[in-house]
């Protein structure tokens, strides 16, 4: 056994570090500590660069931690958005959507448009901004939140899941498509959508017309209150434009003919 008397420093040190949880510092502390030797920069700079990185890391950390519990499908950034395949859509909305105050507001955002317009995409990376904003988000698809709730419900643990549900500051449900929900499935989803009223920003995807929502969740009173409390503080985003795989596809079969043509 060594006695701190015979302990190096440094091992003491990076004993402590890890102690109070400072990899960062653990990791670059000889680094800087010679980079600062060489610039002859006094100690309270050092320790300032140290603690900086440290800062920035434990961030970067925690939205990556943040992203992963958000369960989203694919990472979609807003960056790799093509805004000029899909003209329809308000770009400038988007942009300022992607600012992320909607969310502090309690504010809801409807994605409406034809499959392939980009909805799912969109609203990924809406949900990706959230994350690095440092807000707690959880993505699920239409389908899958409903199964989840009847299954949790059976499970008697519903009322976890909706507590957990509550702590998230922002909620996607995408894809509310044609395929009806049992009567019990559409009154877990209206729970969901009346306990986030006002508390959690949602975003909802769907290629449905308000008119046909009646056919998914079955009750007309059900959907009539349902939308009052989506639509109350909302953000409409509308694509009416062609499907982007479509766009794409069409572009791909395009490049194979050429050469084709050019050998003619
Ligand atoms: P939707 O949810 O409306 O059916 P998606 O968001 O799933 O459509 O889009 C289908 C595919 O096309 C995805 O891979 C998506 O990333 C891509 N995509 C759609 N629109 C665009 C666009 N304007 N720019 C770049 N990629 C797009
Ligand atoms: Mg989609």
């Amino acid at each position: 056994m060594t006695t701190p008397t015979s302990t190096p420093p440094t091992v003491l040190l990076e004993h402590y570090l890890k102690q109070l949880k400072l990899p960062t510092i653990l990791r670059e502390y000889k680094t800087q500590g010679h980079q600062c030797a060489q610039e002859r920069t006094d100690y309270p700079v050092y320790l300032l660069r140290l603690a900086e990185r440290e800062l920035l890391d434990r961030e970067q950390r925690a939205a990556e931690r943040r992203i992963k519990s958000a369960g989203f499908p694919v990472l979609k950034t807003m960056d790799s958005f093509d805004f000029a395949a899909q003209p329809s859509i308000n770009q400038a909305l988007v942009r300022e959507l992607a600012g992320g105050e909607y969310i502090q507001r309690k504010e809801n955002v409807l994605l409406v448009g034809n499959s392939g317009t980009g909805k799912t995409h969109l609203a990924s990376a809406l949900g990706l901004a959230a994350c690095a904003l440092g807000r707690p988000v959880r993505f699920f698809s239409a389908a899958a939140l409903v199964m989840l709730l009847l299954e949790r419900r059976e499970e008697r643990t519903l009322g976890r899941m909706l507590k957990n549900l509550e702590r998230q500051q922002q909620i996607i449900i995408d894809d509310l498509g044609y395929v009806p929900f049992s009567k019990a499935g559409a009154e877990l989803l209206f729970e969901v959508v009346s306990r986030a009223y006002e508390r959690t920003s949602l975003i909802m995807t769907t290629n449905l017309p308000f008119e046909a929502w009646t056919e998914v969740l079955g009750s007309e009173r059900l959907t009539g209150a349902l939308l009052d409390r989506l639509t109350h503080r909302v953000h409409i985003l509308e694509a009416n434009g062609e499907s982007y795989r479509l766009q794409d596809a069409r572009k791909r079969l395009q490049r194979r003919r050429v050469p084709k043509n050019e050998k003619e």
